[in-house]
């Protein structure tokens, strides 16, 4: 079999850590597989490289930056390549331009273009394990970049797909993907699967388990990902399209994401035209509106209210302001003391139950609702933040624990 196995940076943090990976991937390799493996920065190395940075500049150079944070990965490969070394195990560590994993030039966020498997594949046949850094790869002119904070679990996806392994392992520090955050929710189950869409759903919610490209990626290519603790040696979450249980479960896990906030605008023209006018001036700014909530009109008047980021809610506060005669409307009230509990699950499909359960907890925590959204697999609804983690045990006890 090929194997890729990808480790996150609590995992390889220290010496006695990057043993520890050192015999899983070890075990893996005597088990008569082929591996590559994908390494992220140990530890804090890429905040810290972030903080050396701004102790320069307010502002470093992008291209700078990520010739700067390139060099986390660096050090994990070559060092793991050398405990491997130690125990007999053939390693050879490898950049991104070494495997001529190409992206284009955003730095700090580079898309991938391309992956030439020549020299991974030439090492293998040698009877190497293959390290490859993740995280980075290089533009047209060889420049450095980086896939965005956690890209190396992107890395390892594109490059189990380019290879066409038979299995992509995630190692991580948590045992796999869980019904809510365990850090909150301490009686939460790890799922033994779940399936692309609804991992990508609970992703961009902030369950910090997967970068999300790497869902996106995996479904694209259809790579089965595991996703896995590199502490405790037991089986994790499978991510692929279909799951055995997709039938009989209600909903696979539940998320909220408290980095969002809601902007209302009252006293609209209840007239063709008036979204238009709104949204139009936010997508100028570039920024994204995730629920949205039009009133019935009455007197002619109308209200309309989004939720948006809350890193982007000063800028799309001014630009509305700014607009308000073109747009027409009375007043703007923003509340950043909202979050957005949702439910997900790929089997909720005709299932209205879902939602009466979701209420029926919400009703009885005394959790007031503010906006409610549904798509096939997912049902949000935005409260209070105050009221945020009393609402998810409320749900969790509901859907998990009765
Ligand atoms: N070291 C990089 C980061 O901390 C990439 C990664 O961990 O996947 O974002
Ligand atoms: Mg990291």
């Amino acid at each position: 079999m090929l194997i890729v196995q990808k480790f996150g940076g609590s995992s390889v943090a220290d010496a006695a850590k990057l043993r520890r990976v050192a015999g899983i991937i070890a075990e893996a390799k005597k088990a008569g597989n082929d591996v590559i493996v994908v390494l992220s920065a140990q530890g804090d190395t890429t905040d810290d490289l972030i903080a050396k940075a701004h102790e320069i500049s307010p502002e470093p150079n992008r291209r700078e930056l990520d010739m700067l944070m390139v060099t986390g990965e660096q050090i994990s490969i070559s060092l793991c390549a050398m405990a491997l070394q130690e125990m007999g195990i053939p390693a050879i560590s490898l950049l991104g331009w070494q495997v001529r994993l190409r992206t284009n030039s955003e730095y700090g966020s580079a898309r991938i273009r391309s992956l030439d498997t020549e020299r991974i594949q030439q090492e293998l046949d040698q009877g190497k394990v293959v390290l490859v850094a993740g995280f980075q790869g290089v533009n047209r002119r060889g420049d450095m970049t980086t896939l965005g904070r956690g890209g190396s679990d992107t890395t390892a996806v594109a490059i189990a797909a380019k290879m066409h392994a038979d299995l992509c392992q995630i190692y991580t520090d948590v045992e796999g993907v869980y019904t809510a955050d365990p850090r909150i929710i301490p009686n939460a189950k790890k799922l033994d699967e779940i399936t692309y869409a609804e991992m990508l759903e609970l992703a961009s919610m902030g369950a910090q388990v997967l970068h999300n490209r790497s869902v996106e990626l995996a479904k694209r290519y259809g790579v089965e990902l595991e996703v896995l603790s590199s502490y405790v040696r037991k089986p994790g979450t499978k991510v692929k399209e279909v799951v055995k249980t997709m039938e009989e479960t209600k909903i696979s896990g539940i998320a909220k994401d408290d980095k969002i906030a809601r902007l209302a605008l009252v006293g609209l023209k209840d007239e063709p035209g008036i979204a238009f006018r709104i949204f139009r001036v936010l997508a100028k700014e570039k920024i994204n509106v995730d629920l949205i909530l039009q009133s019935i009109g009455r007197d002619n008047t109308k209200d309309i209210s989004f939720t948006l980021a809350r890193e982007d809610l000063n800028r799309a506060k001014a630009a509305l302001e700014k607009a308000q005669d073109a747009i027409g409307y009375e007043n703007l009230t923003v509340n950043d003391q909202v979050s957005k509990l949702s439910v997900v699950g790929a089997g909720m499909i005709n299932k209205s139950g879902i939602a009466v359960m979701l209420f029926e907890a919400l009703a009885a925590a005394q959790v007031n609702i503010h906006m409610i959204s549904t798509s096939e697999i997912k049902i949000s609804v935005l409260i209070d933040s105050s009221k945020a983690e009393a609402a998810m045990r409320a749900v969790h006890r509901k859907f998990f624990e009765e």
